[in-house]
């Protein structure tokens, strides 16, 4: 670096180690050693210190990393398309090692508790640049139908099931798939890697278990629990059982479980892994339509809910109880045969076609698990599944329901910000039909054009809102199995081990 870019330099290397100190825990012990390796990223062999540093800086670690990437692009040391990587690499240097990581949040859970370690843990991320907050800040985001409604720009779209998997599979078998925990640290084929991702050790079923925020962040504090070891995803009674666990170490968090079949499911079926977070999401407040007792069971409250899907929660204080009812329900369904209904267990290939997401809060109630009846089951007239969101919907949302959205929290393709803008356009300028460019959301056209009464930016704006929200809902009423939830409540009472009685 020539001389003059090298002071500058060195100004903004002090002001990121400032930061670091203050947000991202980095020992004073250990600024030196930061110092010189980013001096080495950075190619300056002479340091002129700018002055003493004490963490106090005003600046946040994201700023600070601006101004030297600047440095770097200048000197020629990276090249525009290296940008995300070479600020990856700095922000690992910065960055507390796994096992400090692990260290920390260890003992804020023992001297605090296990919500203020997962909080500090999430601060961490989001200033390291390992969970994108600002992105899921800005994402749009709305309520209707008592649903949440985001759009989601930073994560690219899967259409189909096949590309997905191809896009969640490791390179050259390491690590074995995107999950696996080989990915701490991993610099990855170009592009920001996940030198800075961290995760935390837990302990499910007696097995080992990991934690990490999700770097899209569907949500606030949106995670992942994944098994230690690459083995496929699964829902048994084992399932619930690790869910329960884990809602013991961090009550206030929810964690649930995909359908473990594709379509309906995650899109990463090869790796066991659970979901979860620290907000709730519609479905876990859902009203309830009917409520039982269960005969035989001392705390058990068995519930029929108010939800587009076809779901139940399963209400106990009693952690034995709440497993075993559920686990009746869970084995009752796996096998549950209606030909009215177009519910199969297994397709023509007998392989298994139902399955089930089970998803664990606790409240003051106890221990809250519900679970969604899903299946996969397909037809002449719904080739890519009966219980899928319906082909006049996916101008709108053509990738699967998981467990997020079947919770009632959509997370839309970004590609709808410039499409939703031009139906707002042509609505507000009076046009008479749907523009060509979008000529697919022409059924949502029409359903538009019929209840706008004025034609004003902030009225269409609105209404645009209230017509998403109103497909998001029958996407949820496309995956119910049930058509009516007479119809559930049915099958709850017929399986075996469970009488109901009515509260
Ligand atoms: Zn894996």
């Amino acid at each position: 670096m020539m001389e003059n870019a090298c002071d500058a330099a060195c100004r903004d290397i002090d002001a990121l180690l400032e930061c670091a100190i203050d947000q991202l825990e980095l020992d004073p012990l250990d600024v030196d050693y930061a110092r010189n390796q980013l001096m080495e990223l950075l190619d300056i062999r002479q340091f002129s210190p700018s002055g003493a540093l004490d963490g106090t800086g005003e600046m946040d670690v994201s700023s600070a990393l601006v101004a030297l990437v600047g440095d770097a692009l200048e000197a020629g040391l990276v090249a525009e398309d290296d940008v995300a990587s070479f600020a990856d690499r700095v922000l690992n240097v910065l960055s507390p090692s796994p096992a400090l990581v692990t260290a920390y949040f260890e003992q804020i859970e023992r001297e605090d508790s296990s919500i203020d370690a997962m909080n500090w843990l999430y601060d961490l991320c989001a200033a390291n640049g390992s969970v994108h907050r600002k992105q899921l800040e800005t994402n749009p985001h709305f309520e209707s139908h008592g649903l949440v409604v985001t759009i989601n720009t930073a994560k690219p779209e899967f259409k189909n099931m096949k590309k997905a998997a191809a896009g969640n599979a490791g390179a050259g078998g390491y690590p074995q798939c995107v999950i696996c925990h080989e990915n701490e640290g991993f610099a990855g084929a170009g592009g920001a890697g996940k030198r800075t991702l961290r995760t935390i050790p837990v302990e499910l079923g007696g097995r080992d278990w990991f934690w990490q925020f999700s770097p899209y962040g569907y949500f606030y504090q949106h995670g992942i629990c994944v098994n230690a070891q690459h083995t496929p995803m699964k829902v048994d009674k084992e399932t619930m059982g690790n869910l329960l666990d884990f809602v013991d170490r961090f009550p206030g968090y929810f964690i649930g479980c995909n359908a473990a079949l594709a379509r309906i499911g995650g899109s990463i079926l090869a790796h066991d892994h659970y979901q979860g977070g620290g907000q709730l999401l519609p479905m876990h407040t859902a009203r309830v339509l009917r409520a039982y007792r269960v005969d035989g069971y001392e705390d058990v409250t068995l519930e029929v809910l108010d939800w587009p899907g076809s779901a139940v929660r399963v209400v106990s204080r009693l952690r034995s109880e709440v497993l075993e009812v559920s686990e009746l329900l869970r084995a009752a369904w796996a096998v549950y045969e209606n030909d009215a209904f177009h519910i199969h267990p297994y397709d023509e290939s007998g392989a298994r076609q139902s399955s089930l997401s089970p998803s664990v809060i606790v409240t003051d109630r106890g221990y809250e698990m519900s679970l969604i009846f899903r299946n996969n089951a397909v037809s002449d007239e719904y080739p890519d599944g009966i219980f899928h969101a319906h082909p006049q919907y996916y101008p709108v949302k053509q990738e699967p329901i998981g467990l997020i959205e079947a919770q009632g929290l959509f997370i839309l393709p970004g590609r709808l910000v410039g499409q939703l803008a031009v139906l707002e356009e042509a609505l507000v300028r009076g046009d008479d039909a749907v523009p060509e460019e979008i000529a697919e959301f022409a059924p949502q056209w029409e359903e538009l054009v019929e209840t706008l009464e004025e034609r004003d930016r902030d009225t269409v704006r609105a209404a645009i809102r209230e017509e998403l929200g109103s497909v998001c809902y029958r996407i949820l009423e496309n995956t119910s199995v049930f058509p009516t939830k007479e119809d559930l409540a049915n099958f709850v009472g017929s399986v075996e081990g469970i009488e109901l009685e009515k509260l």
